[in-house]
């Protein structure tokens, strides 16, 4: 049995990246870079002012204070361009050029005008340089701003645009089919009849699929009969780049998900991972290269073991540079039981402290089935293998659930 890392590892492994795709920048969120993305100016393009005041010599001002004649005025996308001379100021606003001859900025809430307007007394010296952000002082034409592997996150499209891309080289969205089985199913808007529950994992795992970027086809629900399993995923691996089921991955005798994909030859990777919850959890590759992911049928099961593995694969086909759920710090607030042969992935919430330090709770739940509780859960908390308790106040390794 593989344990959580060399599982994720088999997954990133296996999991080839999907070809390039332009896109228009207005749709480029969420996506991840084919490219790298290269500054075509100097950033600012001109020494700009931070302020609104006035551009001056430093030296005219040592002897504060001082008059100057204001001769021009320099404001954003329309700026002064002569030279300024000795005895000479510019009223000068935010994100203006400074003109040529003047080495600093003094803010306008130290100076202010005389004569209509034609004198400006400013109160105070300057140091030279003073509230001026040089030409190319934030990036220069021709450096790499980001690489390719990145997501593009808000602030990324903003640099996109700045350096005028319109259009933008980024991986293409895998197509994920879900597929739930379970006899006992039935969907939405229905109202469970005798011993039937609503199928609720088709959601959560649609939701995590596409929060990591996919493309999500809904399949119908599945009963526990393999030879209907094995046709609706040959079918759907038709269309999909991936397969994420539900169910039907334990010991139990209504257990088909394996059997279907041993009917349909699959290359199966593994079968078992050393997890809590999530043990049975199955990855395999169809004949025809779709890659699909077995999960337990357990709701919390199904969001571990989503995020550990699925989303992996997701985000390695898209070219992400890390692909798997990042593992962080935090101290644990209550103690935690573990178990002796596998790694636990425990529900928490995290916050932090008034020392700043990121602090887990553990959740109070009733084991995999208790989707209820785990809802507001928003980390894991990760239990080693072999570890029986973490007391209170330790350090633990936890990964946010992403949301
Ligand atoms: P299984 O792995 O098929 O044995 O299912 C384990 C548990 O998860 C059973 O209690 C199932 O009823 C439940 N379950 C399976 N599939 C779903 C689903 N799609 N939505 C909600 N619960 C499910
Ligand atoms: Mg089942």
């Amino acid at each position: 049995m593989f344990s959580v890392a060399e599982a994720i590892q088999i997954v990133i492994q296996q999991s080839a990246t999907l070809a390039h795709e332009r896109v228009e920048l207005p749709h480029a969120r969420g996506r991840v870079l084919a490219q790298d993305v290269v500054a075509d100016s100097d950033l600012p393009p001109f020494n700009r002012s931070q302020m609104d005041g006035y551009a001056v010599r430093a030296d005219d001002v040592r002897y504060a204070p001082v008059r100057l004649r204001i001769v021009g005025e320099s404001a954003a996308g329309r700026g002064w361009h002569n030279q300024l001379e000795e005895g000479q100021a510019v009223r000068i606003m935010t994100g203006a050029p400074v003109p040529a001859g003047a080495d600093s900025v003094q803010q306008v809430e130290l100076a202010h005008e005389l004569k209509d307007r034609t004198v400006v007394e400013l109160l105070e010296s300057v140091e030279p340089g003073k509230a001026i952000v040089k030409r190319g002082a934030e990036i220069k034409a021709g450096e790499v701003v980001s690489n390719a592997g990145t997501t593009i996150t808000p602030p990324i499209m903003a640099v996109l645009a700045a350096f005028g891309y319109a259009t933008v080289d980024v991986f293409r969205r895998p197509r994920v089919g879900v597929l739930a089985t379970g006899t006992e199913l039935v969907s939405v808007d229905q109202k469970p009849g005798q011993d039937q529950i609503r199928d609720s994992n088709n959601y959560s795992i649609s939701a995590y699929a596409e929060l990591a970027g996919a493309v999500v086809e809904r399949l119908p629900l599945t009963g526990d009969e393999t030879s209907l399993l094995q046709r609706q995923i040959a079918d759907a691996a038709e269309r999909c780049d991936v397969i994420v089921t539900s169910g039907g991955v334990s010991m139990g005798v209504y257990d088909m998900t394996k059997s279907a994909l041993k009917e349909l030859a699959a290359e199966i990777f593994f079968e078992r991972v050393a997890l809590r919850p999530g043990k049975p959890t199955v990855f395999a590759r169809l004949p025809n290269g779709a890659l699909m992911f077995g999960l337990p049928g357990n709701p919390v099961s199904v969001s571990v073991t989503f995020n550990l593995f699925a989303r992996t694969a997701l985000l390695a086909m898209q070219g992400a540079a890390e692909p798997a759920l990042k593992r962080e710090t935090a101290l644990l607030a209550r103690e935690l039981k573990g178990t002796t042969d596998r790694e636990s992935y425990l529900p928490a919430q995290l916050t932090t402290n008034d020392d700043g330090q990121v602090v887990a709770f553990p959740l109070k739940w009733g084991g995999s089935s208790d989707f209820v509780a785990f809802a507001v859960a928003t980390a894991l908390i990760i239990v080693p293998a072999g570890v029986k308790s973490i007391k209170s106040g330790s350090l633990v390794s936890v990964v946010r659930l992403p949301n």
